[in-house]
């Protein structure tokens, strides 16, 4: 059983636009899943609905094979999918352990207790094998490093499935090879990841299966040794 399930999936925006016109795939748990197409085909949307910051207007998502209703951040959260933004949030004045324990509780505040904080984001670094000095100054970390704080923060909560949106578009070639290191990793450690990318090539060399969406619509959906040169 999948532990995403998208059924018909359609969004229409206020404005008219049809984002998603009837979009059906599964994924699997424990793989690297990427969602491939040009820009405008609708991947930021179906990312956007799974993590509750749109909702779809037709269709059903399944988790574990039961259908949800992920009405916000805080919902998708509670059903264990996490989302490292394309535009980071963290705050640069604060270190990283700092950013790390308000990613995790965003209710208490900027009052921060400091050891909690560094031992939880040690403990968070060596489980997943993303070293990061908890006392550094984010304003100081160059972007990887910051996105790499992102991912951290994003796994400092119970995470079963991990949104990734266009990671590689702020990193270098050497840094998008350590990045998906890291994925790897991360799935060895049992995480889902959803990839996001309008480059089909890069994530040929990531991905387990890839969807492609055009226009709003499936265009494709293989595991990677299916895939034809031809696309
Ligand atoms: P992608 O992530 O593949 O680039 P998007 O999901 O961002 O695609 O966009 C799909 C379509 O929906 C595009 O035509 C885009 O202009 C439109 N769109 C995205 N967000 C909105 C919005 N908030 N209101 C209206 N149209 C939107
Ligand atoms: P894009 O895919 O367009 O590059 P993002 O996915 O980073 O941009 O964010 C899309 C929109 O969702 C933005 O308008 C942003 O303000 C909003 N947003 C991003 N993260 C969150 C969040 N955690 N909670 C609520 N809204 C958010």
């Amino acid at each position: 059983e999948p532990i995403i399930r998208f059924e018909a999936i359609s969004k229409r925006y206020p404005n008219g636009t049809e984002a998603l016109k009837g979009v059906s795939f599964s994924i699997e748990a424990g793989t690297i899943h990427a969602i491939c197409g040009e820009n405008g085909a609708g991947k930021s949307t179906l990312m956007k609905i799974l993590f509750g910051l749109e909702r779809a207007t037709g269709g059903t998502i399944r988790i574990d094979g039961q259908p949800v209703d992920i009405s916000s951040p805080r919902a998708a959260a509670s059903f264990g999918i996490s989302m490292v933004h394309q535009h980071f949030s963290l705050l640069p004045s604060l270190t990283v352990a700092e950013n790390i324990l308000l990613g995790q509780e965003p209710r208490r505040g900027l009052l921060v207790d400091r050891k909690a904080a560094r031992e939880r984001v040690a403990a968070l670094a060596a489980r997943y094998n993303l070293e990061a000095d908890p006392d550094a100054r984010v304003a100081g970390l160059s972007v990887a490093a910051q996105q790499k704080v992102e991912i951290l923060k994003a796994l400092s909560r119970d995470v079963r499935v991990l949104i990734l949106d266009e990671p590689t578009a702020v990193l270098t070639p050497p840094e998008t090879d350590e990045l998906f290191r890291r994925l790897h990793g991360l799935r060895r450690a049992g995480i889902t990841i959803l990839f996001i990318s309008h480059k089909l090539g890069e994530v040929r060399a990531l991905a387990d299966r890839v969807t492609t969406l055009r226009a709003g619509l499936l265009s494709g959906d293989a595991a990677m040794g299916d895939i034809s040169d031809a696309e």
